[in-house]
Formats: structure tokens, sequence, C-alpha cells
């Protein structure tokens, strides 16, 4: 009897679920990125010539020039979707020499401060290293997987293993593919393929994987997994500054490009994304600029290598950019006349992009970018 009761249960059960896609097929899904230490200087204006004329940190000037400063667009050589479609069919803000600013709040000006104020809505000051300690901030990930409609339904890739530390993977349970971890073997051919590629390819950096495996892992969750609220989180950029390499760091900003645009497109060729999705790019620190090398380094007066050093090569790098695309943006909304946009603005902008706007879901973060979410079309 009690085996019947339940048969039916699930036969209901299974017929509600048959005919109640339509919360699913209308609500709204974001897709947040992060360009690790990309600074505003090269997305607004390309590839900087005194850095390309400076032999310890270029190697191939003569290509390099070609292929980023000759152009007549030197930033849209450099990021042309970012530049192009991203920039007039939705929002770029942080160009400082256009009068737009966007910065981090955190005191810090590195990674894990500078990702747990984007993903908690505030910045926390006791979040002050790098350390894969676990995060005692909730982020909107977690808030948004806890929702009815939402749960399981939020994924994120890293190609920094620190990620699950930051969003807490333990006690969010937002799953989280991060550094050099085999994604979970679903029996897929291509995510075996992926899952031997990432293994035995020769690595930079033992803590970074290439951004190649996590972009090709978000572009498998896209297609089968269907997350309605996606974080991909490429390392690349950061990792070829610190190594003095102005080259990689170049040619990693244009592929991040190309990758930021392929998950775009992705989006709007799958009906379940298409016209219903919203695209935030951002990242988490910029970098030094006023000294010869200060490019390749970053982080405030508070942190340990400045004070061991005695220099400020990280003045400037809290300074840093953002771009939104999708139905909800306003397009063309940017900071207001001395007025500065600040990273702890991001999570409260995620959830009104996913109409989770007055639920009071995350009251102490800061609040959504103004001017910048309207109504769906
Ligand atoms: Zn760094």
């Amino acid at each position: 009897m009690i085996r019947l009761v339940t048969a039916t249960a699930v036969a209901l059960i299974t017929s509600l679920w048959a005919c109640a896609p339509a919360w699913a097929q209308d609500d709204q899904k974001v897709i947040l990125v992060t360009v690790d230490g990309l600074r505003w200087q090269e997305v607004f204006h390309g590839a900087e010539a005194r850095l390309i004329d400076d032999e310890s940190v270029t190697d191939e000037p003569d290509d390099i020039r070609a292929r980023y400063l000759e152009p007549a667009d030197p930033a849209a050589a450099l990021m042309p979707f970012l530049n192009g479609p991203m920039a007039s069919q939705g929002v770029l803000a942080g160009d400082r020499l256009a009068g737009s600013c966007m910065r981090v709040t955190n005191p810090h000006w590195f990674s894990y401060p500078g990702y747990n104020e984007i993903l908690t809505g505030r910045a926390d000051p006791a979040i002050d290293s790098n350390d894969k300690r676990l995060n005692p901030n909730v982020t909107v990930l977690e808030t948004v997987n806890r929702l009815d409609g939402f749960r399981g339904r939020v994924r994120a890739f890293g190609s920094w293993d620190v990620f699950p530390f930051i969003i807490n993977t333990e006690r969010s349970g937002v799953p989280v593919n991060a550094g050099y971890s085999p994604l979970p073997d679903d029996g897929r051919p291509e995510t075996a393929m992926l899952n031997s590629l990432m293994m035995t390819t020769p690595r930079q950096w033992a803590g970074v994987r290439l951004d190649a495996f996590t972009h090709q892992a978000a572009l498998l969750s896209l297609k089968h997994d269907k997350p309605r609220l996606l974080y991909v989180a490429y390392g690349e950029t950061d990792d070829f500054a610190h190594d003095a390499d102005y080259d990689a760091y170049l040619t990693s900003a244009e592929r991040t490009d190309a990758f930021i645009a392929e998950l775009w497109r992705t989006a709007q060729s799958d009906p379940f994304y298409a016209g219903k999705t919203t695209l935030i790019v951002t990242t988490d620190h910029g970098r030094g600029s006023r000294q010869r090398r200060a490019w390749t380094a970053h982080g405030s007066s508070e942190t340990a290598w400045d004070r061991l050093t005695g220099q400020d090569w990280g003045r400037g790098s809290d300074q840093t950019w953002i771009g939104l695309i999708g139905p909800h943006i306003q397009v063309g909304a940017s900071p207001a006349p001395g007025q500065c946009w600040g990273a702890d603005q991001i999570a409260a902008t995620i959830l009104g992009a996913l109409d989770l706007t007055g639920e009071g879901l995350m009251p102490m973060a800061s609040v959504a970018f103004p001017g910048v979410l309207n109504s769906p079309t």
C-alpha cells in the first residue's frame, strides 16, 4: 500500500515537473566572469608602448607592436568583444582617462580580498591573505544556490585553486572546479578528453591551471548542466604579469576576450539562455603603473611585500573596471561624474539581474550599481 501511494506520488510529481518548466523557460540567468589582475589601462587603451619598449618585460617587441599597437584601434585589437558588443550594447565602465571610475573598496588590493568583495557584496578587511582558508562570509553563489528554482543550478569554474575556499564549497554546497583538479567523470568522451589534457599538459604554475581548461570546463557546464548562475574565473593574466612577461599578458588578455565572446555566443545560441542572460565581466584588482616595472605587481601599502621592499609599486591597483550586457542592463549606463562604482556592488547587481531584488537576501551587501538595472525587455 505504502509502495502504491509512493508510486502514485512519484507519478504525480513527475507529471507536475513535466508541465512545470514554464518558470525555467522564462527566468533570468547570470554569467559572472572575472579576469585576474587585468588593468583598466589595457582594457580601454590597449597595449602600453612604454612596456613594449622595455626589453625586461617584452621579448618580441616587433611582433607585439604589430599585433597590438599598430592597429588603428589598439583597445579593439586587444579586446574586441569588450570594446565592441559589450561597450556598445551594454556597459563598459572604469576608463579613468574618460572620467569613469571603478574600484575595489577593500584595503588590500590582491586576489582573495577582491574575490571576497565581488562575491559577498562587502569588503572584509579581515580577509588579508591568499591562504587556503574557508571563507567565513557567504557569497552570492551560496545565497542563490539555497533558493527554490536555483538549488543545484549554480556552478563555479576557476583557474586558481583557492576558489573552493573562497566559495566555501563545504558549507555552500556550490560545486567548484578549480586549479588542476579533473572534472567529475560523467561518462562523456569530451569530459574524459578534457581531463586527460588537463592532467598531462606541462604546468606553468602549481596553483593556477591554464585558462583554456577552465574555459572548456565552463562551456561543457553551459551545455550539459545549464546553470542559472555560472561563475567563470580566469587567472592567467595576473600570473603572466607577476612573471614580468608582457607578451604573454597581452596574448592572454586577447585570448580571454575571445573566451568571453564564446561564452556569450554559446548562451545566445541556446534557447535556455538566449535573451534572458546577463553577462558581467570584471577583475579582482588592478596593477601598479607609476614606476618602470610597477605593472608586474599590485597591492596596497598594507601588504607584506610592500612593507618588505619599502616600495610603493602597488599604487593604483585598487583601480578596476566592469562590463555588463543583457536584457536587464541599461545600455550606456556609467558612474556619475565624481562617483566611483565599487566591486562591493556587484553581488546586489547579480541578484537584481536574476529578478531577486527586494528579497533582503544579502542585507550586508552594498546596493546594486545605480541606473544599470532596468526591466527585462
Ligand atoms: Zn597577483
